[in-house]
């Protein structure tokens, strides 16, 4: 990078906006940022225009931290004009990174979201049955709509990506990791996760005794104690198949890993990972070694949201990542 001050973009996609408020999150910090960046685009807090962007030469941008999956055809636009105009191109959050919880949806299409959201909700009154256009006539001209897609899409399944920092929304280390990191030129090689190789297990204070469990328990159903691992409490956490690098704030909170680091580095289908992981641990009793096919299902169905459970984050970016859906 030169000498000069980096030129960063930020910009929000299909996402909650966690992601804007993770970079307010680093508080005075941000007047170290300020120090060596200019923001050149933001636009939720800054008023500047898509055509202003269309107006800057390629690659002007030095870093474009991009939040959120790609969800319509506006954010694809976006994504792919934004690559064009930024020397790097940083995937932002888990929903940028993996799809994240918007990419829940993939197991409905666009009709089922419509048909649920605009006509099946108690609360919606709307007996024509009004659907989303992607063009509307009002009494000034005709109006453009994004087309809302299928299928919730990973930034890197539209455009190419130089860097990726997880979290939900990214931990105030990790931000400043990837600025610092890329203010100083000390960026490991294209296409890596900006956080460290180990787990959130890793990370975590809790004593583990390596104690089979034989139910399990949804967070609001036990007190766990605080001291001992979820897990082996019965608490279904994603610490061992989830990338640390957060400091284990959920953790830390009394809370379970849910997941939204994204995969280890080297059990990239985050799902299967934690089904295997909780395999090993869960049963009918301590040395029981041999089950009958329903048995095996009653434990299974002790999983109340499996999808959401061991998904909640990553189904985009997994092997299964939608449903199949039959015209
Ligand atoms: Fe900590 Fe969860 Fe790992 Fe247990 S499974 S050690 S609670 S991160």
């Amino acid at each position: 990078m030169s000498q000069s001050k980096l030129k960063i973009a930020f910009y929000w996609a299909a996402s909650c906006g966690g992601c804007e408020i993770a970079v307010l999150d680093i508080n005075e910090k941000i007047l170290d940022v300020v120090q060596i960046a200019d923001i050149v685009f933001w636009p939720v807090a800054m008023d500047i225009k898509y055509k202003d962007v269309e107006a800057m030469p390629d690659k002007y941008i030095d870093v474009c931290f991009f939040n959120g999956g790609i969800r319509n055809s506006e954010q694809e636009h976006l994504a792919k004009l934004l690559r064009q105009k930024s020397k790097l191109l940083v995937a932002y959050g888990a929903c940028a990174h993996l799809g994240g919880v918007p990419g829940l949806a993939n197991i409905a299409n666009r009709k089922e979201i419509f048909e649920k959201v605009y006509a099946k909700t108690f609360s919606t009154a709307n007996p024509e049955k009004i659907m989303p256009k992607t063009e509307v006539h009002v009494k000034e001209g005709e109006l453009d709509i994004p087309e809302f897609y299928d299928t919730v899409q990973t930034l890197d399944k539209v455009v190419e990506v130089d860097y990726y920092v997880p979290g939900c929304p990214p931990a105030v280390e990790r931000t400043l990791f990837a600025v610092e990191a890329i203010a100083k030129g000390e960026l490991p090689p294209k296409g890596s996760v900006l956080a460290p190789l180990k787990s959130v297990c890793d990370d975590c204070p809790r004593k583990k005794e390596n104690k089979k469990i034989t139910k399990i328990y949804r967070t609001y159903e036990k007190a766990p104690e605080p001291e001992r691992c979820l897990l082996e409490q019965g608490i279904v956490c994603m610490g061992p198949a989830t990338r640390g690098g957060c400091g284990a704030r959920c953790l830390n909170a009394n809370m379970p890993c849910t997941g939204c680091g994204g995969p280890c580095p080297n059990s990239p289908e985050q799902g299967a990972a934690m089904i295997s992981a909780l395999a090993s641990i869960l049963g009918l009793e301590e040395k029981k070694e041999k089950y009958t096919e329903d048995e095996v299902e009653n434990l299974i169905n002790q999983i109340k949201d499996p999808l959401g459970t061991f998904y909640m984050y990553a189904l985009p970016a997994s092997i299964l990542r939608r449903k199949v859906v039959k015209e």
